[in-house]
This record gives C-alpha cells, structure tokens and sequence, in this order.
C-alpha cells in the first residue's frame, strides 16, 4: 500500500514534469537540473558559468528549505531568478518548478538552471522537465560518493568534480572516485575544476556549448 502511494505521486509529478519540459521546448529552451550534497558548489558553479559566458542568456531557478541567499547571490549578477522556499522539502518537484517558470522571461532566455535542494537522495527520483542531470561533488566529501550514492551518478549526464583547488589538503583519490563514477556508469563524462579558482572551467564552458547544440 505504501508503495503504491509513492508510485502515484512519482506519476503525478512526472505528468508535470512533462508540461515544464513541452513548455520549455516551445520556447526553445534547453534545462539543467544541478543535484549535489549542501556545500558542493551548485551556485558557485552557476556564478561562475555568468563569469565565463556573459553573452548567454541564462535564467535561474534556486531550490532551498530556507532562505533567498542563493538568489540573492545570482540576482546580484543580473540574472533572472527565482527561489522556490521549500519549507523543509528536501528536493524540489515539477509543479514547484512550474510555477517557477511562469516567473521567467522564457522567450528571453537562452538556458535554464535549477539548482535544487542539497540532498544527494531524493532530488534524484524527481523528474522537473529538465534535459539533463548534472550532479557535483566536491573533493572533501571524498571518493567515496559515487558508489555510495549510485542512482543519482546513473541518472547524471556530467559529474562535475568541485573544490580541486583543496585536494591537496583532502585524501580524495579521483581517480577511485571517478573509476566508481564509471563502474555504475561508463560512458559518464567528468570534469575536474574549481569554481574558485577557474581551474577546469573551460572544459565545463566547452560541455555547456555543446550541450545547448545538441
Ligand atoms: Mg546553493
Ligand atoms: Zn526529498
């Protein structure tokens, strides 16, 4: 019985998630979906991809269970952005992402970002109509994420590896961690970079280039 109310409301969401994805597209609109544990980096990464592409026309959506900080951090960039205050829901779902895209300039943008709630667990199962999952792991959480947290590293277009700037202070083997990433997922892509230093931010410019191609 349980098991069922779960499966209806996944339904549900996915139902949704499938009017944000159509509704994106008619706008011709790719979307990203940034999953991480809290601290990785998620809005780190997204203020330093409005360092490296000023030209692109990006909005925001921020997911947290409190606070506008993120927001506020993005805003102040000149970006269009939305919080959606959770109220201790640790994951955002498709309608919580619907009725933050009718708060965008959709035919004024070029790509969105959500970034969700800093869980590594259930953001995973939702679907909120995006193109793709990227998820970001930072060096001191250690190697171990991956193959501790399989599904969302199965569900992942990119594995972006954050804060490279600290693993000479960390005991994180990346190559283990990114060996595991591949052993639950082969073909993943990984990129190594550190949003507070730029290290490895080309490559994560070249993937977002192609990503709004394909
Ligand atoms: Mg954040
Ligand atoms: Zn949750």
């Amino acid at each position: 019985m349980e098991i069922k109310v779960v499966r209806d409301v996944l339904k549900a969401n996915d139902s949704i998630a499938e009017e944000n994805r159509r509704l994106l597209r008619s706008h011709g609109l790719r979307s990203l979906n940034l999953i991480s544990s809290p601290g990785a980096g998620k809005t780190s990464l997204i203020e330093a991809t409005i360092g490296q592409l000023p030209e692109l026309r990006l909005g925001v959506i921020e997911g947290d269970i409190a606070t506008t900080r993120d927001a506020e951090r993005v805003a102040t960039l000149g970006i269009p952005v939305v919080q959606i205050t959770t109220r201790g829901a640790c994951h955002l779902d498709a309608s919580m992402v619907r009725s933050a895209l009718t708060e965008l300039p959709l035919s004024a943008l070029d790509l969105v970002i959500i970034e969700n709630v800093g869980n590594l667990v259930c953001p995973t199962s939702y679907d909120l109509g995006e193109d793709a999952k990227v998820v970001v792991i930072s060096v001191p959480e250690g190697a171990d994420k991956p193959i501790k947290y399989p599904e969302i590293i199965r569900r992942a277009r990119l594995m972006v590896v954050n804060k490279l700037d600290l693993a000479p202070h960390c005991d994180c083997d990346l190559d283990a961690m990114e060996r595991d990433a591949r052993s639950i997922q082969p073909k993943l892509t990984s990129l190594r970079l550190s949003c507070r230093t730029g290290q490895g931010l080309e490559a994560w410019v070249e993937w977002l280039e192609e990503f709004r191609q394909g």
